[in-house]
Order: structure tokens, then sequence, then C-alpha cells
């Protein structure tokens, strides 16, 4: 069977879906989304921490969380439904990476300046709030091999509309929203090759026999982008891998107060609130945790016993009063660094209508929406509410390497 499509999307994760839902609220082009899967989640989105935030490096990436996380904020509206399966939770997000003061008011600043609320707290400041946090701003020995004596921190940033949502839950919905414009989302359906004549795009084949005819074909197959570009006889400039990485929850006691999105360089890693405040849910901002995968299909889901023994000790260090005892749990997913410079790469290749949207490093949630917008912008030519003003070619195939200075998933 073959029929005729003016977009396809390969894959329906936050980052494809949500290209297909900006498409399709601003033209009537025909998209389809294929996706191998039997829904959404399958893929990174499924164990993302979608956590919301805007400290980073450069101005334009600051500018798209900034943008996404408005997105989030008013969730229902950007996507145009009553009751969207996802909300997104303002804890605030507070960041204790040891930091002197200056620094502190630095990073402030340029965030103010960049319009995203950003204040100087100091360690009374975020006890009144959240109390269960310790003021320690010392490096911390995970192994506990060295002595280590707590010291309070001077100052830190906070970030107080930043926070976290659901990935599978924005997925959902993101579907559900592209649906309503006429998209077609398909589940169970396999994209097994790129077809390209005359070096362009023609369409894909789906299944290992049905055919999309469409003269653009954009890649958002998140971990298994690699295998996508292969099948196009594409060589990116990039090295994309996809990496393991883990992330355990524990119960959280409702005595101990609430909880900000934390990120604790004291002890290389982040947390926040989990299921309604009911657990805690803890990941790495190490690269030593990090580990690649040569065949994303062949993920160890389940995290390492080793990581959540080590882990869990700097989850008590930030919080004395958590109980030792208590069930930990833990799950491995993917992330897709980009290894040259931990930014994705978006926009159209040398191959005539074919895209990508890849790479995202560990910022893939946070930045959905404003990637939708970017590509439709350039797609179609049309401005719709939410847009970004980031153009897209800050992360263009054939861009330099963006210049950070620690390649990690902080940058
Ligand atoms: C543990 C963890 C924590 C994270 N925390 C955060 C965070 O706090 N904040 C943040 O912003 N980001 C975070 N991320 C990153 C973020 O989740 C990802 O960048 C984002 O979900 C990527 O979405 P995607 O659509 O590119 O990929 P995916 O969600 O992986 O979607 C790709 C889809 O393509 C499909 N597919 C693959 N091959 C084919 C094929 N041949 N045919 C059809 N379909 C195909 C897959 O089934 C999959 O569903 C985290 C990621 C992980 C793993």
């Amino acid at each position: 069977m073959t029929e005729r499509a003016d977009l396809v999307v390969v894959g329906a994760g936050i980052v494809g879906i949500s290209i297909a839902y900006q498409v399709a609220r601003r033209s009537d082009r025909t998209v389809v989304v294929v996706e191998r899967g039997g829904g959404v989640g399958e893929g990174l989105t499924g164990a993302s921490s979608a956590i919301l935030r805007c400290r980073y490096t450069h101005p334009e990436v600051v500018a798209l969380a900034r943008d996404g996380l408005r997105a989030y904020r008013h969730w229902d509206e950007f996507c145009g439904l009553a009751e969207p399966a996802a909300t997104m939770v303002e804890t605030g997000v507070l960041w204790l990476m040891g930091q002197d003061r200056a620094s502190v008011e630095a990073d402030a600043a340029r965030l103010r300046e960049l319009d995203v609320d950003a204040d100087v707290v100091a360690p009374t400041d975020v006890a009144r709030r959240f109390p269960a946090l310790s003021d320690c701003g010392e490096p911390f020995d995970l192994t506990g091999d060295e002595p280590h004596v707590c010291r309070p921190y001077d100052v830190a940033l906070f970030e107080p509309r930043g926070g976290y949502a659901d990935g599978p839950a924005a997925a959902t919905d993101l579907v559900e929203a592209a649906r309503r414009r006429g998209v077609d989302v398909r589940f169970r359906s396999e994209v097994t090759g790129v077809r390209v004549q005359g070096g362009r795009i023609v369409g894909v084949e789906v299944g290992g026999f049905d055919r999309i005819d469409a003269p653009v074909v954009i890649n958002a197959a998140g971990p298994w982008c690699n295998r996508i570009n292969r099948l196009a006889g594409l060589d990116l400039p990039w090295t994309l891998d996809p990496t393991r990485v883990q992330v355990i929850f524990r119960d959280w006691p409702a005595e101990l107060g609430p909880l900000p999105v934390t990120a604790d360089a004291s002890g290389g890693v982040y947390f926040r609130p989990d299921a309604r405040g009911a657990r805690v849910l803890m990941g790495s901002i190490l690269p030593d945790d990090e580990e690649e995968v040569v065949d994303p299909d062949r993920l160890r889901r389940v995290a390492d016993a080793s990581f959540r023994d080590v882990k869990i000790h700097a989850l008590h260090h930030r919080i004395p009063g958590l109980a030792h005892r208590g069930a930990v749990v833990g799950i491995a997913g993917l992330y897709t660094i980009n290894r040259q410079d931990v930014h994705p790469v978006v926009g159209p290749t040398d191959l005539d209508g074919f895209w990508v949207a890849n790479g995202f490093s560990g910022h893939g949630f946070k930045l959905a929406p404003m990637i939708g917008s970017m590509v439709a912008q350039a797609l179609t030519g049309e401005r719709a509410s939410f847009d970004t003003d980031v153009p897209i070619e800050f992360f263009a195939v054939d861009r330099d390497p963006i210049v950070v200075g620690d390649k990690t998933v902080l940058a």
C-alpha cells in the first residue's frame, strides 16, 4: 500500500509529537507520525525526570527553556485541551552548585536579563521554605572513605518558577492535541526504510512493506536516530551516543515538608518530588555515572545496586531527617548525548527533504515545545501563539559546535 503525506515524522516521543502538533496548528499540511511502540513513552520520554529549569550557559538555550516552561505552565491553553493529563508542578529549582557569592549573583543577573525569575538565597531563606534540606555546601565523598565535615554554603541560586511535569502524560496530551488538528499518529508502525531518489527524500517504508510518500521526513527517533540516518544513507558530522542513565525513587514522608527540584553538586545528584509528593526521585549529574550503549534495544532497564547504594548517601546527606529504612527502587533510561557539544542538532540536512531533531543530551523534555515551534516556523513560514524567537539555525546541522565549559547534562 502506498499513501501520501506532506510530512512524515519518525517517532512519537515528546520531540516528534511536538513537531507534528506545531506544524498542524499553523498549516493544513497532512502530517503522519510513525511510532514503532505501542504508545507514547517507549523511548526517552517515558523515563524522563521532566525537570523544567532555565539555568543554561547560552542565552538561546535559556530562552528556549523559558519559552518551553511557559508552554508547560499554560499547558491546557498550549494544547487546546480543557483537561490535559499533564500539569506543571511549580516547586522552584534550587541550585546548590558550590559557587561563590559573586558567581551566584552573576548567574541570577544573567537569568533576570533574559526574563527568567532568579533569586539569590541564603540557607536561612531555604530552611524557611524547605526545612528538610541541610545547609551544607561542602563536597561529599560518597564512598565514605574521606571524613566529611558539613559547612554551610553562603548563598545559592533559586529559580522560583521552575519545577517539573510528567513525560508520558505530556506526550499523551500532544498526541490528542495533534490528532484533533488532523495529524495521523500511528503506533506499532516501525520505519524500516527511508526512500531516496535523485538525491532527495521521497518517503518512508513502514513495517517492511507499506510506503508513505512525502517530500519531507523528520528523524525524531531519540536514541534510535543513528539507525534512521543510516537508512537514509546519511552520515552526520555529529556523534550522537545513546547513553544509559539511572534514576532512583524512595518514599517521601509528608512530615518532612515540601521539596524543590534540587541540583546538588556536593553529592553529584539532582532530585525532585514525585508521585504527587509521595516519593522523591533522584538522578546523577556526573558524567562518570553515564554509560554508552551500543544498541538502544538492549538497555538494562533496572538500576544497578551499586548506583542505588552510593547515591542514596547523597540524599541522606542533603536530607538528614530522611529515615535510613525504606525501599529504594530504580530504573534506567537513555540520553542521546551529542559528544561534540551536548546540544541537539535540529533542521534540514544535506539530503534534500530530510530533517533531524536529535541529540538532546538530557534537555529534550523542556526544549521540546519550542523545538516544535522552531521546526514548524521553518517549514511553514507561519507564526503561532507561544512561539519562540530563537532561530533554528542555533542548532543547525552545519553549525560549529557550541562552546560550553563542561560537556555535561547541566551545560
Ligand atoms: C532518566 C532521564 C531523565 C531525564 N530528565 C530530563 C529532565 O529532567 N529534563 C529534560 O528536559 N529532559 C530530560 N531527559 C531527556 C528527555 O527525556 C529527552 O531528551 C526527550 O524525552 C527526548 O525525546 P525524543 O522524542 O527525542 O525521544 P524519545 O522519547 O526516545 O522518542 C523517540 C521515539 O522514536 C521511536 N522510534 C525509534 N525508532 C523508530 C522507528 N524505526 N520507527 C518508528 N518509531 C521509532 C521510539 O519508539 C520512541 O518512542 C531525561 C531523560 C532520561 C532518560
